[in-house]
């Protein structure tokens, strides 16, 4: 893991609290989160494998043990106060403002000014009730211009543990939007050159629909037609063909959301389902007849399965194999490893080929398993609702 003084901002959210940070390659994302969806995170890898292969890949927890003990914070996070000395404090309080750093540093400002005889006061506004945070693969990573769609899950949005208020708060979103009749609506969305407007896009060249997108603007009548701006953009040069194909894409693995859901017994409340594909279409372009890096014969005997795993140029879906072959790598990378500590440029060809698309499952802070209880149809139905729509985006 990469020194926390290290972690910046991710700026590729499009829903949910602040304060998510990314390594500096980039390849890493780290939320603040409840215990709750980390005692997800790994009963998934460690009793439901199809699962897991649905969420973001887990790497672990980060904590904080005890923020309030300065000279223990002094000795955990001498970066952090470094970081600070240095001239950051304004960002990092900054941060610490948005939930950032799952307290850290704020509580290493607390740290300085202790050390500085001055008072601190604390700036965390909207901390969520945790010093914990998961690291996960970042579903963005590898993408030249990613674009990215949160759909959250469910007619109803609450667990059985959240107060009369927020049930009705929930129901009453619910029933004004695509939740309601779809079972999933527009959490956050952006797309690359998304509006022929310039003053429409930010820094980076995106369109960014926010929250209130979902709730105001997209309704039972033009979903369809709200989605197919994700899609299609032919100011970005995703055309018609390019873009059925990663309709198609994404249909494949909803199929298999499906699938794996309807064999599971769990329940989510306001999970999502992240869409992530590359929105410059020469990129993607490029992406998809990229060619599968050939192994060398010594190699090939360590990964027979390789050989039948090709990308083949014309087709999008060849993109679910180029996943495999990421799996495949991570899990004999070690074996490669002891037989010789040099040879791993193939797997950095691997690792940074330009990646096609992604459908991951996230945000399990209000997620259980329910043995005996059957599939979770409320997600279930957003699920099946979203592949209706991408048949219809990909014919
Ligand atoms: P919250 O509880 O705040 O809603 P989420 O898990 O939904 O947290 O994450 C918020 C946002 O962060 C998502 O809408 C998505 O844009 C981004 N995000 C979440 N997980 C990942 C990930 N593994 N890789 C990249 N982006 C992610
Ligand atoms: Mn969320």
């Amino acid at each position: 893991l990469p020194n926390s003084a290290d972690l910046k901002p991710y700026n590729f959210a499009v829903a949910g609290h602040e304060g998510t940070l990314c390594d500096p390659d980039g390849e890493l994302f780290i939320k603040p989160c409840t215990q709750q969806e980390i005692s997800f995170y790994e009963t998934a890898c460690k009793d439901h494998p199809r699962f897991a292969e649905l969420m973001p890949v887990f790497l672990g927890t980060l904590s904080l043990n005890d923020v309030t003990d300065v000279e223990s914070l002094n000795e955990q996070l001498p970066a952090v106060a470094d970081h600070i000395s240095q001239g950051m404090k304004e960002e990092a309080v900054r941060m610490a403002k948005e939930n950032a750093v799952e307290a850290a540093v704020e509580a290493a400002g607390a740290a300085k000014a202790a050390r500085d005889n001055v008072t601190w006061k604390p700036n965390m506004t909207k901390k969520i009730a945790t010093n914990k945070s998961v690291v996960l693969e970042n579903a963005a990573y590898g993408f030249q211009n990613p674009n990215i769609l949160d759909a959250k899950l469910g007619r109803r949005l609450w667990a059985d543990d959240a107060p009369l208020e927020k049930r009705r708060r929930f129901d009453e979103i619910s029933k004004a939007t695509t939740n309601g009749s779809h079972g999933f609506r527009v959490a956050g969305m952006r797309v690359y050159k998304g509006s022929e407007n310039p003053a429409e896009l930010d820094s980076h060249g995106y369109k960014v629909y926010d929250k209130d997108y979902g709730r105001l603007q997209v309704t039972p009548d033009n979903v369809v037609e709200e989605m197919r701006k994700f899609i299609f953009n032919s100011r970005a040069g995703v055309d018609e063909d390019l873009g059925k194909a990663i309709a198609g894409a994404f249909l494949d693995d909803l199929r298999r959301v499906e699938d794996v859901l309807a064999s599971e017994e769990s329940r989510m409340y306001s999970a999502s389902l992240l869409f992530t594909f590359e929105g410059d279409g020469q990129a993607l372009r490029a992406a998809i007849e990229q060619p599968t890096p050939t192994a060398s014969p010594s190699r090939q005997e360590t990964r027979p399965e390789k050989k039948e795993l090709g990308l083949s140029a014309s087709r999008v879906d060849s993109g679910i194999e180029v996943k495999v072959i990421e799996f495949s790598v991570g899990e004999d990378f070690s074996q490669i490893e002891m037989e010789d500590e040099d040879e791993d440029d193939e797997d950095d060809e691997i690792s940074s080929m330009p990646r096609i698309y992604s459908l991951k499952l996230i945000d399990f802070a209000h997620a259980e398993w329910v043995p005996g209880q059957g599939p979770d149809e409320n997600c279930l139905l957003g699920v099946r609702s979203l592949i209706k729509i991408f048949e219809e985006l990909s014919k």
